[in-house]
């Protein structure tokens, strides 16, 4: 199933939950606009080359378009689409005031200087900077983009525009960035499942945790839910996975990645496949690698009591009925992950303000967010009946469209 019949899938859920006609679901599916655009640059040896950018803008009837923008050979429409889809349902269950967009380019960043991503980094700009701005859209750093690709895009949207940097967010802290943004999507499941687990009488600590994932909210995933009390029993990367039943330190583990450059050698626990981290016995697995891995060949060996989605769709609607048919419990990715999002949110308000926040207070305002965005997903459920991952589309879907409706278009 491809992304975009993934998100329509859970839409169309929602949506029957909700009593909408055929008008209703079309006029929130169809995308508010759709850009391809050709970004030419010259290589370093001097010859030039054409690469196709992509600005999906899913819907604004909320705020602005919010949602990342990525360098990767395999960016296409399709995918564009239902991640943009995707960031207007997890704007709206997260309670902040955009829409959904996003975008990339189809290259491959490892192959190219850090001259030639600057340049076509402009080019794109060049090319979009009529249809992004800090109340029509703002791009966010994603696969194969960072800080520095967003300080880039400042630089040349303001040069149009005059000095912008809610144009964009995930800037560097020199350039209006927000502290607290590395480590917001992880903080930000940790919150999103202490709120979880009060619901089931339990808190962090409670429990054993296997973390698919050793990247930016994997590792700060473990580190904090390790500091919260919880037993991080396994982590796991794209090439090694670390094992231990009476716990490991994820902060030395990483401390151990940053001097090695992998968790292969890491002391303190045992090395094993790490395809086989989605089957450890835990009462917690965390995805947050790669979408698509609970599916119908791998759900039916999970053996944790719930499922934190730290990826973006890392269980498809295949191994979603398994984990129902199962009893385990998902909190779904457009919530749980959402604290990067919120964070964003956080360092555009601070751009608009021209006031900066402290880290307290980032850490702070997330934790309120994250509690409050929790409340009605858990009350749609009891209402409809349904799993988290409806209820949460439930939530979102309801909040378009009435903003839809209130528009009056
Ligand atoms: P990252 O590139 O920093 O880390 C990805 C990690 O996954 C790496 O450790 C990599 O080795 C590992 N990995 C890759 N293939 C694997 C495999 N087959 N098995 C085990 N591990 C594997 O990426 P990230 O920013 O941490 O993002 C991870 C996921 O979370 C993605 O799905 C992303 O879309 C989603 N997400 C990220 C953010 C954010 O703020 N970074 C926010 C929301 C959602």
């Amino acid at each position: 199933m491809n992304p975009m019949e993934a998100v329509n899938r859970q839409f169309h859920e929602a949506a029957t939950l909700l009593g909408l006609d055929e008008k209703a679901r079309r006029r929130l599916l169809t995308p508010t606009r759709e850009i391809k655009a050709e970004c030419a640059i010259v290589r370093d040896d001097g010859s030039e080359e054409t690469f196709i950018g992509y600005r999906v803008q899913h819907d604004s009837s909320r705020g602005p378009g919010k949602g990342g923008l990525r360098y990767h050979p395999e960016v296409e429409t399709n995918e564009v689409n239902a991640l943009a889809a995707l960031m207007t349902w997890k704007t709206a269950v997260a309670g902040l005031p955009y829409g959904g967009a996003k975008g990339g380019i189809t290259c491959d960043p490892s192959k190219l200087s850090a001259r030639e991503k600057q340049a076509l980094t402009r080019a794109f700009v060049e090319r979009i900077h009529d249809v992004i701005g800090p109340y029509t859209d703002v791009p966010a750093p994603d696969m194969g983009t960072n800080a520095e690709t967003m300080g880039w895009i400042v630089d040349e949207y303001s040069k149009h525009h005059g000095w912008s940097p809610a144009v964009v967010t995930g800037k560097p802290l020199d350039l209006g960035g927000s502290v607290g943004r590395e480590s917001a999507t992880g903080l930000g499941l940790l919150y999103a499942a202490e709120r979880l687990f009060e619901d089931h009488g339990a808190r962090i600590g409670d429990f054993t945790y296997a973390v698919q994932g050793f990247g930016n909210v994997g590792m700060w995933a473990a580190t904090l839910i390790h500091q919260a009390g919880g037993r991080i029993v396994a982590v796991s990367n794209s090439r090694d996975m670390l094992w231990n039943a009476d716990g490991l330190d994820p902060a030395a583990a990483a401390e151990h990645v940053r001097a090695t450059g992998g968790l292969s050698g890491y002391a303190g626990a045992e090395r094993r496949d790490p395809a086989s981290i989605l089957a450890t016995p835990c009462d917690v697995l965390v995805p947050a690698a790669l979408g698509g891995v609970i599916t119908k060949e791998t759900a039916g060996d999970i053996r944790a009591r719930f499922v934190l989605e730290g990826a973006n769709h890392p269980v498809d609607p295949d191994g979603d009925a398994i984990l129902e048919e199962k009893g385990i419990v998902a909190l779904p990715d457009i919530y749980a992950n959402s604290g990067g999002v919120t964070v964003s949110y956080f360092e555009w308000v601070q751009n608009i303000q021209q006031y900066s926040w402290d880290e307290d207070r980032v850490t702070a305002e997330l934790r309120k967010r994250m509690r409050t965005a929790y409340g009605p997903i858990a009350a749609a459920a009891k209402k409809h009946v349904c799993s988290l991952r409806t209820a949460a589309f439930a939530v979102a879907v309801e909040h378009v469209y009435a903003a839809t409706r209130a528009r009056g278009l």
